[in-house]
C-alpha cells in the first residue's frame, strides 16, 4: 500500500533574505531560499502541499531582485502549473490543495488548480481572513472560489495513514504540516513551522513566530519525530534543496 503514494518536488521561485530572518541572531549576506511546492500522487487522488506565489513576484531573468533586498521572486517556467505540466500532470486533474498556510508564498498559485478542494486549518482560515497584514495574506490568492475544506488539528486525507495533516501551530495560528509515508520511510512537508535545518539543530525560533510557546513546541515534536526517522523537508532550506531532485519521485 505504501509504495503507492508518489512525492515529488519543486522550486517555484525564490525567497530572498537576510540569515537572521531565518534563525534569530544570524548574520551574514542575503541567502536564497526556495519555495517549494509538492505534488502528492495517491491512487485515490491527487494533492499539492503548497503552490507558491502569484503572478506579481514574477520578475524577468535580466532584471532579479536586487542582491541587497529582501523580497519574493519566481521567473518563466517555476510557476507550479508549469512544473506539473512539465512532468504531464494537468492542473485540473488536483482533487486536493492543502495549504500549509495562508501567507502569500504558500497559496499564490491556489488558482491553477480549478477543480481542488482547499484544505486548510479553521483557525488559519479565520487568522487570513481577519488579518490587517495584508501584504501577507492576500485575498487574490487564498480567495479563489474553490471549496474549502475547514479541519481542526489531525485529518488523514485518505483515511489509511499514508497523507497524514498534523497541525503545526507557532508560526501562524492554524500552521499544518503533512507526513507522507512513501515505501523507504516518512517525509514530513513542514512547510514555514520550521524554516531550516539549523533553526531544528539549534532550537531558535525565527522572529516572524506569532506564538513562541506554540512554535517551541513545534520544534519539540519536529525534533522527536526526526530522531526517530522521518525525513524533514524544511520551509525555506537552500542548503537542504541542493540535495533534492525535482520533478522526480522522491526517494529516501
Ligand atoms: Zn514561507
Amino acid at each position: 500500500m505504501t509504495d503507492q503514494v508518489t512525492l515529488y518536488a519543486f522550486n517555484c521561485g525564490w525567497f530572498q533574505c537576510n540569515p537572521g530572518y531565518y534563525v534569530e541572531g544570524d548574520e551574514g549576506p542575503q541567502m536564497r531560499a526556495p519555495v517549494p511546492t509538492y505534488l502528492i500522487e495517491h491512487p485515490k487522488g491527487r494533492a499539492m502541499f503548497d503552490t507558491g506565489m502569484g503572478q506579481r513576484y514574477r520578475r524577468e531573468q535580466d532584471n532579479p531582485l536586487p542582491a541587497d533586498k529582501i523580497g519574493l521572486e519566481w521567473f518563466e517556467g517555476m510557476d507550479v502549473a508549469t512544473r506539473l505540466k512539465a512532468i504531464n500532470v494537468d492542473p485540473a486533474s488536483i482533487n486536493w490543495i492543502i495549504n500549509s498556510h495562508l501567507h502569500i508564498d504558500h497559496c499564490g498559485g491556489n488558482a491553477h488548480f480549478p477543480n481542488a478542494t482547499v484544505i486548510i486549518q479553521a483557525s488559519e482560515l479565520e487568522t487570513a481572513r481577519n488579518s490587517e497584514q495584508r501584504y501577507l495574506y492576500t485575498a487574490e490568492d487564498y480567495d479563489t472560489g474553490q471549496p474549502i475544506k475547514a479541519v481542526s488539528g489531525e485529518y488523514d486525507l485518505f483515511g489509511d495513514g499514508t497523507v497524514r495533516i498534523v497541525p503545526t501551530y507557532g508560526h501562524t495560528p492554524g500552521h499544518q504540516s503533512v507526513i507522507v509515508k512513501l515505501a523507504g520511510g516518512d517525509v514530513l512537508l513542514a512547510g514555514d513551522c520550521c524554516y531550516t535545518e539549523r533553526n531544528l539543530d539549534v532550537m531558535v525560533l525565527p522572529k516572524a513566530t506569532t506564538d513562541m510557546e506554540l512554535g517551541m513546541e513545534t520544534y519539540r515534536r519536529l525534533d522527536t519525530l526526526r530522531k526517530r526517522g522521518t525525513h524533514i523537508m524544511f520551509g525555506h532550506d537552500g542548503l537542504q534543496w541542493k540535495h533534492v531532485t525535482e520533478g522526480v519521485p522522491f526517494l529516501l
